[in-house]
């Protein structure tokens, strides 16, 4: 199969809305509907860096669409449209259909119409692009947070953390481990929540690089600070089962991957959505101080130095 059959044969589809010209041309022509403003992300997962060389096609494809959703769930946009940039190493029909399957469930589901791409060869690389809108004026920032917000979360954190660790392992799994593989793998973007939240919330980031990393750009950008409780972290079962409490805390404080919308609510605000945690407060801005994680009321001596990513932590 050559580039242009396989584009056919996978990729051309017809129709979605707002789609006046898809696959098939030099571009893609999209009419945004009246009123609405228009939110584009973008990301990149390269096999070996953003996961394990030997996924299943499927959960790839899934991945792929699922981290953009993620971003536009945190502009409180609705998704639209898509692009896709294909490198595979080998037109093998057996890794597109499992692709296809994937990416096409989740795509489906939000009603994303796959409006043009790129086909070339080389090292397994999957870009998606996502486009969606958002009433004019409802955008959800990260730069919006004030002292005396509340800081939400919503799901569990540190599952996809734990379930990256079960990825490569071909042991025995139990219904934990497998929760946290899929949890790893199959991520649920928060697009509901996220356009609940816009126009409501006063800041919100997505949870991908881990939850004080990402507060931490919500502060930056807010230039304000943030104090949260690790007793209030919502911790799944599953983890608790796998790890240790103090493991399990730094994977919710430094893990990455979980795809969970972090958020911030004026004083009397009230979250829109019951699987939404409270876990801390903005206090005023106050250079380098960033984010404090607190445990028992003082502050974590290992948050001092800054959680990065999974791997960085105490
Ligand atoms: P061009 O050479 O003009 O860049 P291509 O030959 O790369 O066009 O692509 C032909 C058509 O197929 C374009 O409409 C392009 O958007 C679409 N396309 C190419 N690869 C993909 C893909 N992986 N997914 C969806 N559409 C694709
Ligand atoms: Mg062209």
């Amino acid at each position: 199969m050559d580039e242009f059959a396989l584009i056919d044969h996978y990729f051309r589809r017809r129709g979605g809305d707002g789609v006046a010209l898809g696959v098939g041309d030099d571009g893609a022509i999209l009419v945004p509907p009246a009123g609405r403003e228009i939110v584009v992300v973008v990301d990149t997962l390269v096999a070996g860096v953003h996961f394990p060389p030997d996924t299943a096609p499927a959960d790839v494809g899934w991945r792929a669409l699922a981290v953009n959703l993620s971003d536009i769930a945190a502009m409180g946009a609705e998704p639209a449209w898509m692009t896709l940039a294909l490198t595979l190493p080998e037109a093998d029909e057996r890794w597109l259909d499992g692709f296809c399957e994937g990416l096409f469930e989740l795509a489906d589901r939000y009603r994303v119409a796959l409006v043009g791409g790129d086909t070339t060869s080389g090292p397994l690389t999957v870009t998606v692009q996502l486009l969606g809108h958002l009433p004019t004026g409802t955008r959800l920032l990260r730069s919006g947070a004030r002292a005396g917000d509340r800081v939400f979360v919503s799901g569990t954190l540190g599952d996809a953390a734990a379930g990256l660790r079960e990825a490569g392992s071909q042991a025995a799994r139990d219904d934990d481990r497998r929760y946290l593989l899929r949890r790893f793998l199959r991520p649920e973007p928060r697009v509901e929540l996220g356009r609940a939240l816009a126009g409501r919330a006063s800041a919100a980031i997505d949870v991908s690089d881990g939850l004080v990393a990402d507060l931490r750009h919500v502060c930056e950008s807010s230039r304000v600070s943030a104090e949260i409780e690790v007793e209030r972290l919502p911790l799944s079962p599953a983890l608790l089962a796998v790890a240790g409490p103090e493991e399990a805390l730094s994977l919710a404080l430094a893990g990455g991957d979980d795809y969970e919308l972090c958020f911030t609510l004026p004083p009397g605000s009230e979250p829109p959505a019951e699987d939404v945690t409270a876990i801390g407060r903005i206090g005023p801005g106050d250079e380098g101080r960033g984010v404090r994680v607190l445990e028992a009321g003082r502050q974590r001596p290992a948050a001092a130095g800054g959680y990065r990513h999974f791997g960085d932590g105490p």
